[in-house]
């Protein structure tokens, strides 16, 4: 039976970027509402602002700065992994971060911090330059390391994006 209209809410979002996209979608599948979004770029416009506009973006857990996000990453990563409007798009190949900060640390430490209580394995590992370059059959061996003293690993990160990716460990 279609809803009584006058019980429909009807929402207007303001920017159709991942942000307003996304809460249209989470409005539309969680309650009978009409949704109008609303952006100043048309989605054939050659000049786009949208941040979230691009051919690939990086999906990842990584995040030095704040537990939330790491949170909300691992959240939504599991969303790329299973949800069947996502996962076609989704392709874990791991990610490598040269890093000459304590980066690295801070985010192996935020990864580990979200493990404890969970069965979960957020792939994350600190590895010297040495180790770092044996690894994924050596494609990074020749990479310049200045000033680089260890690598971040973690094969749980990927990209959204059309495409495949082949990757050895
Ligand atoms: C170069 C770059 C690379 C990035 N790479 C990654 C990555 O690999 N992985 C990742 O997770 N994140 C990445 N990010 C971050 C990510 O893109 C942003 O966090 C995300 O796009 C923010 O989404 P948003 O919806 O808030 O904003 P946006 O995606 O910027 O969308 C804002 C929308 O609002 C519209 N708008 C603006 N003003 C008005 C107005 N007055 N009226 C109507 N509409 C309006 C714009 O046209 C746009 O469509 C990257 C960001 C940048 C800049």
């Amino acid at each position: 039976m279609a809803p009584n209209p006058d019980q429909v809410t009807t929402y207007l979002i303001i920017s159709s970027g991942v942000f307003g996209a996304s809460t249209a979608l989470h409005v539309i599948k969680s309650s009978s509402s009409k949704v109008t979004l609303l952006d100043r770029d048309h989605f054939s416009s050659p000049r786009r602002v949208a941040a979230s506009w691009d051919w690939n973006k990086v999906i990842r857990c990584d995040y030095p700065s704040s537990r939330l996000s790491t949170r909300l990453a691992l959240e939504a990563q599991q969303l790329w992994r299973h949800e069947p409007l996502f996962a076609p798009y989704y392709h874990e190949c791991g990610s490598f971060w040269a890093s000459n900060s304590n980066f690295k640390h801070v985010v192996e430490e935020n990864l580990k911090k979200e493990e404890d209580g969970r069965s979960l394995e957020t792939g994350a590992k600190v590895y010297s330059v040495e180790e770092a370059k044996k690894l994924y059959g050596g494609v990074f061996e020749h990479g310049d390391y200045s000033g680089v003293e260890g690598v971040l690993v973690n094969t749980n990160s990927g990209y959204a994006g059309e495409g495949s990716c082949q990757v050895g460990g």
